[in-house]
Parts: structure tokens; C-alpha cells; sequence
């Protein structure tokens, strides 16, 4: 991008998101109070617009809503997008993650390293299929997992380690795939934020033996709800398909496509875990505009980085060295002596009418984890307490960015 910096603040507001910036109150208050608080800052809004909308609307007119030719559609565009040969939709990235372990035929015995520092869907797909999650320390650059994080709590009943892209920030694959072929361990990947990175110029997802996807609107492009699973593997593609629909050998929209009957079977416990081609006609638009989304979003990112480098006592994520992050998730690091506690950092930000969120949840210390047991976790437990994710979101001006630097430098006094 020749000018990384220019915000579009004049951009079309027809492609400003749902939802709209609340609108001012036309109250006769508004002219006496000209220094009224501006609208508030979102984290994160989804960029959707009318050509999501009609293609929802298409999708609803065509009589086809569940899953049919428009997710077909999807997986083959998705699947090609990341380099995959496979893609299967599903409901959500948890169900994509539950699926994966189950097509890795794991269950109670196992263990399968994950790291703690993640959304808690990571660790509970793994006791979804009754294995054990281990809960692995991250890098502190980056967020993720290390061959040496994972070879640090690895043991004799490890099956798998599941990788995290976190917060858009790749991790080390080419390593991860190399320790884990040393140990003899699957890898699968959880890219639910992984959309539009890279490794080494390649998607992330590109040579992963499992990849699980997420479309929730807090990433980076949105179905609603929605998940993907991404696989080289034909017997996997073809098991996991079934998976999704109740373990039935023929998929419904084959059978209704048939001009004959067609009498299916159940060849073992599925689950209801399909996506609709509602979702998946608003999937295909956005997956069109992905380039451009994660262009802006490191544009914004860029700037963020610029404005922060003379905030004392931050430190913003970065690309890691093997690769470029789509800054899902904007992350700063508060240092240990920073004036004010994370907390109160996010509650100065509320009050200026900017919504910001405590960092990467540590899931070790959930009470869903209570008594599960882990391994010190100093680098988690550290990013968990002290970061926090600033708004970072298509449409996001300059002006919007300007006042959220602004808190963070008057708290840094610097
Ligand atoms: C959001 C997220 C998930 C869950 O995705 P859903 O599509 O909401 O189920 C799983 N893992 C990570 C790392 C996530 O950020």
C-alpha cells in the first residue's frame, strides 16, 4: 500500500458497518452543549454491507437456506483462499476444533498440549472428546506457542498439540510441524483469528494437517456465526463432512438434489454442526473483500504502532519475524511499572468513550478449569493480566485513533 498511513476518513459511508455509530440526540441540548462527548469507539465492528445483504437475501428468495450449494461454494473458494484442498463448513470454530480431535481419534487417555492464553474454546474441545487439555506456556512477543513452550509440559500420553494463530498473530509453523514430527504428535491448528495472515509469504492453514476456522464477527470476516475446517487430507474431508451431519453417508442436499430416492445411512454418532447457506452467501462476499480488510486493518495497525512508539511503557504487537499478523486483535503490553493497573487503564478508557477489552483470557485460571491442575505459567499469566485489545475496526478514523492514544499517553506521562 503506497500510503499506509491515510485513513479513509472520508470513506463511503455507505460501507460503514452494522451498526451504525449511534446517531447524536437530536435533543435541544446538542446546540447548547457544542463540546458534547463524541460518539464511542467500538473494540471491533464487523464491515458488512449491501452486498452482504442481498446476498443473504438471494440466498432466503432461493427457497435454499440450510446448507446447499452456497456453502459448497464457500468451502471450494475458502479452501482455495488458504491453499487447502479441502474446506468443511461448520457452525462455529468450536465446532470445527471438536471435530478435528474427533477425526484425530482422540479421547480419554490422551493429552493434547494447548496453550492457556486463549479464548476457552481452545482447551474445551479437547474435553469435548474427553482427552486432557495441557495447558502450555506462549512466547511473550508473539502470544503463541514454541517448540520449547510445548516440549516443556510434553509427556509420554501426548497425541496432539493444538497451535493457536492468537489474536492474528501466525505462529511458527514450520517450526511447530517440525518438533512435532520429531515427537510424533498431530498438529492442529486453531486459526479462528488466522484469516489473512502469513507464514513466510503463504496463508496460514497453507500444509496444515487440520486447520479450524472462526467467522464470528469479532474476526476478521463474519457469517454471523460460522466455522471452517481446512484439510489436505481426502478420507478426513470426507469423515469430517459426515461428522457435521449426524454421521449420515449421504449429505441431505444430495439426497434432495436425487432424482431418485435415495435411502441414507448413519455410519456412526454425528452431530448437527452444519452452516446455512444464508451464512455462507454473506461468507463468499466477504471472503472477496479480505484483501482489502487486512490491508486496513495493518494500516491501522501501523499507525497505531507509530503513535504508541512514544508512549513510554507500551508495547504494541508486532509481526513476528517468520511472518505478517492481520491484527485481529490490536494487543498492548502495559510494562510492570506502567502508573496505572490495567483495569483502571480500561476504565479510564470507558469514560472517554472508547471501549477497549482486557487482554487474551488465560483459561487456566477460568473456574471451568478449577482444580484441572497446570504447569507455572508466568508468561500467561502476564500478557492475560497486564494487556488489554484496543478498538481496531474497518471504518476507524484517524480521529478515533488519535483519541485513543491520547488517554494512553496522558496515563504514561509521557
Ligand atoms: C473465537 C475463537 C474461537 C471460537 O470461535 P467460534 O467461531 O466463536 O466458536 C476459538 N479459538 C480461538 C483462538 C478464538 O479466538
Amino acid at each position: 500500500m503506497s500510503a499506509p498511513y491515510s485513513a479513509p476518513d472520508d470513506a463511503p459511508v455507505s460501507a460503514q458497518a452494522f451498526p451504525a455509530a449511534p446517531a447524536a440526540p437530536a435533543s435541544p441540548d446538542r446546540l447548547r452543549a457544542p463540546d458534547a462527548a463524541p460518539p464511542r469507539i467500538p473494540v471491533m465492528v464487523p464491515w458488512l454491507g449491501e452486498e452482504e445483504a442481498q446476498a443473504a437475501a438471494d440466498a432466503v428468495l432461493s427457497g435454499w437456506v440450510a446448507q446447499g450449494p452456497r456453502v459448497a461454494a464457500f468451502e471450494r473458494a475458502f479452501a482455495e483462499r488458504v491453499g487447502a484442498e479441502h474446506g468443511i463448513a461448520v457452525s462455529s470454530c468450536t465446532t470445527a476444533l471438536h471435530l478435528a480431535l474427533i477425526a484425530l481419534d482422540l479421547g480419554p487417555g490422551d493429552e493434547v498440549v494447548v496453550p492457556s492464553l486463549s479464548f476457552i474454546a481452545t482447551a474445551n474441545a479437547v474435553r469435548y472428546v474427553g482427552a486432557r487439555p495441557v495447558f502450555a506456556d506462549v512466547e511473550e512477543a508473539t502470544g503463541n506457542l514454541t517448540p520449547a513452550t510445548v516440549d516443556a509440559v510434553r509427556t509420554p500420553r501426548t497425541k496432539a498439540v493444538l497451535a493457536v494463530h492468537q489474536g492474528g498473530v501466525p505462529a511458527d509453523v514450520h517450526a511447530l510441524r517440525a518438533a512435532c514430527a520429531d515427537w510424533d504428535v498431530a498438529l492442529v491448528e486453531d486459526a479462528a483469528c488466522g484469516i489473512g495472515a502469513t507464514v513466510g509469504g503463504k496463508s496460514v492453514g497453507q500444509g496444515a494437517l487440520l486447520a479450524a476456522w472462526s467467522f464470528h464477527p469479532r474476526k476478521v470476516i463474519t457469517t454471523g456465526e460460522g466455522g471452517m475446517l481446512t484439510t489436505d487430507d481426502a478420507q478426513w474431508a470426507e469423515r469430517l463432512r459426515r461428522l457435521r451431519e449426524h454421521g449420515m453417508n449421504v449429505s441431505a442436499a444430495q439426497r434432495h438434489a436425487s432424482s431418485k430416492p435415495i435411502v441414507e445411512s448413519y455410519l456412526e454418532v454425528g452431530y448437527n454442526y452444519r452452516m446455512t447457506d444464508i451464512q455462507a452467501a454473506v461468507g463468499l462476499v466477504q471472503l472477496g473483500r479480505l484483501d482489502e480488510i487486512v490491508a486496513r486493518r495493518r494500516a491501522l495497525a501501523a499507525r497505531y504502532a507509530e503513535l504508541l512508539s512514544e508512549v513510554p511503557g507500551l508495547r504494541p504487537v508486532r509481526d513476528p519475524g517468520h511472518g505478517q499478523g492481520n491484527f485481529q486483535s490490536y494487543w498492548v503490553l502495559l510494562a510492570e511499572d506502567f502508573p496505572v493497573g490495567r483495569d483502571e487503564l480500561l476504565a479510564l478508557l470507558s469514560e472517554a468513550g472508547i471501549s477497549a477489552r482486557r487482554g487474551i483470557m488465560a483459561s487456566h485460571l477460568e473456574p471451568a478449569y478449577a482444580g484441572h491442575g497446570a504447569a507455572p505459567l508466568p508468561v500467561t499469566e502476564r500478557i492475560s493480566r497486564d494487556s488489554l485489545i484496543l478498538p481496531l475496526f474497518h471504518t476507524m478514523t484517524q480521529d478515533e485513533q488519535d483519541r485513543v492514544v491520547a488517554v494512553l499517553r496522558e496515563q504514561a506521562g509521557g
